[in-house]
């Protein structure tokens, strides 16, 4: 924790960022092209639920637009700008809860949206996921509520295979969030020819212009994307998705500085894909990981549950 917010922190301009994330069609497709590539261990609702899990991925970009106080909190849950925390990003250490985070920025004498907190909004989402396949499987195991399981409190089995797909199609938008590199940057919407924080508009132009023109809706992250992995540490499995996304900035803003980000061109066409590739891979080892934690985890959940013994 030491390591943490050691550098000065130059104050950008006061606008807020621009907050499109991938866009709702390169949301979208990461959701969905990692759903079509959940194994046939996972159950067979979720496999079946692409169409929602495509839907729900364009949801937490547009909290931010229902009402003022909910875009205050929740345009910092989409990026972490890596540069805040420290310019050597093997130094930083993530605290282990958000509560903690916000504290150590502050006795850093930094806010909350100079850095973001990506990272806590999908640890927190992957807990969410994970305790509610919890709750499936138990519910599987004993439908008829003998075990304190009783189903008129946890609903119908159809009730928790729905909480299941919502939490998990809003965790890829995180998910997807973490592979955009101008999620993970100071640097978020271009730099000046000192290399300092300038808007320049290139934060739309490519996450949304850029995406819609050029990468189709389809089976274009063929061959991107391999099985699920299990994921050991999720904090640190996103801190790490960050940093790679970070090394991209540099690359991707020369892109837009030569205008590349105006024709067709197929270095920063397979640029684009592999970093949306990255996120729906990256989402299915969170799905995936979230399906097995589960079945290590329920036991010791269920005993939290067991009815007291009647004096
Ligand atoms: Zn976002």
């Amino acid at each position: 924790m030491k390591h943490l917010l050691l550098i000065p922190f130059v104050i950008l301009a006061s606008s807020p960022r621009p907050g499109y994330s991938w866009g709702e069609e390169g949301h979208m497709m990461i959701n969905r092209a990692a759903a079509t590539k959940l194994p046939g261990d996972m159950p067979e609702f979720f496999r079946n639920a692409v169409d929602t899990l495509g839907f729900l991925a364009v949801q937490p970009d547009r909290w931010k637009s229902f009402d003022g106080t909910l875009y205050t909190i929740e345009r910092a849950n989409h990026y972490l700008d890596l540069e805040v925390l420290n310019r050597d990003f093997s130094k930083i250490e993530l605290p282990p809860d958000r509560i903690e985070f916000i504290s150590k920025l502050g006795e850093a004498g930094k806010k909350v949206h100079e850095a973001g907190l990506l990272p806590y909004q999908t640890l927190e989402y992957y807990q969410r996921l994970r305790g509610a396949f919890m709750e499936y499987r138990w519910a599987l195991d004993d439908p008829e509520g003998k075990d304190s399981r009783a189903p008129r409190t946890f609903g119908s089995l159809n009730s928790i295979e729905s909480v299941c797909v919502h939490y998990a199609g809003i965790l890829g938008h995180y998910a997807g969030d973490s592979s955009q590199p101008l999620h993970s940057t100071i640097l978020y919407d271009g730099r000046d020819k000192n290399g300092e924080p300038q808007k320049t508009g290139v934060h739309i132009r490519f996450e949304v212009f850029y995406v819609n023109k050029h990468i189709p809706d389809g089976n274009v992250f063929d061959g991107l994307i391999g099985k699920p992995e299990l994921l050991g540490n999720i904090l640190e499995a996103s801190k790490d998705i960050l940093i790679a996304s970070n090394k991209d900035v540099d690359q991707l803003l020369t892109f837009d500085e030569k205008g590349r980000l105006e024709g067709a061109d197929k270095e920063v066409i397979d640029f684009t894909k592999r970093h949306m590739a990255r996120g729906s891979q990256y989402l299915l080892n969170l799905w995936y990981t979230a399906w097995v934690r589960s079945g290590e985890d329920l036991d010791a959940y269920r005993i939290r549950f067991k009815p007291k013994a009647k004096k």
